[in-house]
């Protein structure tokens, strides 16, 4: 019988993740890329985080790791005590569909949808959704629900997104440079709509970010550096979205 990460315990577990020596080599023709070269880590259930650190630091290798989108070349990474990296295909694709949302800097929406449609597309497969135009309320989008992505600003696509990612409730969201393309008055908007879903939902937020302004409103930092990760900062204060210096 497959292994269910989605059956396991009721609410969030205190640890969500716990990492060990996580290394991943790439091969691309005779060379060999070490993206993650011994990362350990554990990332609590609530937590917000952020990773920063130069590009080619291994940041997105991590990232999607954890969201089961890809795995480690060696190491262990559980989630509520259940090993990833032994998990088939299916039992992954589960473990992501149950549990994790993903946001992306450029915001993928499908045009021919509204945003309540595009919203819909994941709640209709999900196993306990929020409804679709709670979610959008949610990101302070309640009066666009009925608007096609091109009648949207860049800012307004991203919350968007938002929306869809934490519509279908998942214990984690995986952020990859979520603000990247937007200027700072939109970009702080979407960081609020994060902030929100994590403080209403509970949800542990991940954050990519090349702004290290943005790190201030984490609890912890992690600084990528070649693969590893060569320091954890931790924020005992962490500021609101609209304090941050951009
Ligand atoms: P960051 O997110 O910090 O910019 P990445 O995790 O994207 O870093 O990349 C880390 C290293 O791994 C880089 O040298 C990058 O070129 C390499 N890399 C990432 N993905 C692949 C891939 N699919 N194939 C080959 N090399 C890759």
């Amino acid at each position: 019988m497959d292994r269910t990460v989605s059956d396991l315990g009721a609410g969030m577990p205190e640890l969500a993740f716990r990492g060990t020596g996580l290394t991943k080599t790439y091969q691309t023709g005779d060379t060999q890329v070490h993206a993650l070269r011994g990362v350990d880590l554990t990332i609590e259930a609530g937590e917000m985080l952020v990773l920063l650190g130069p590009s080619g630091s291994g940041k997105s290798t991590f990232l999607n790791i954890v969201g089961g989108l890809d795995r480690p070349t060696s190491g262990s990474l559980t989630y509520d005590g259940t090993d990833l990296t032994e998990l088939s295909e299916r039992e992954l694709t589960r473990f992501r569909r149950a549990h994790v949302g993903f946001i992306f800097q450029f915001y993928n929406l499908i045009p021919s949808l509204t945003a309540e449609e595009n919203v819909r597309l994941v709640t209709d497969i999900a196993s306990k959704p929020m409804d679709p135009l709670d979610a959008l309320a949610l990101v302070g989008l309640a009066d666009r629900s009925d608007h096609y992505p091109a009648q949207l600003s860049g800012g307004e696509q991203q919350r968007v997104a938002v929306a869809r990612a934490i519509a279908k409730q998942p214990s984690v969201l995986l952020c990859d440079e979520p603000t990247g393309a937007l200027d700072s008055a939109t970009g702080v908007r979407v960081l609020e709509a994060l902030e929100q879903a994590h403080r209403e939902l509970g949800t542990t937020v991940v954050i990519i970010t090349h702004n290290a302004g943005i790190a201030n409103m984490a609890h912890r930092v992690f600084h990528f550096l070649d693969g590893r990760i060569a320091q954890v900062v931790v924020n005992d204060k962490p500021i609101e979205p609209g304090q941050i210096a951009w």
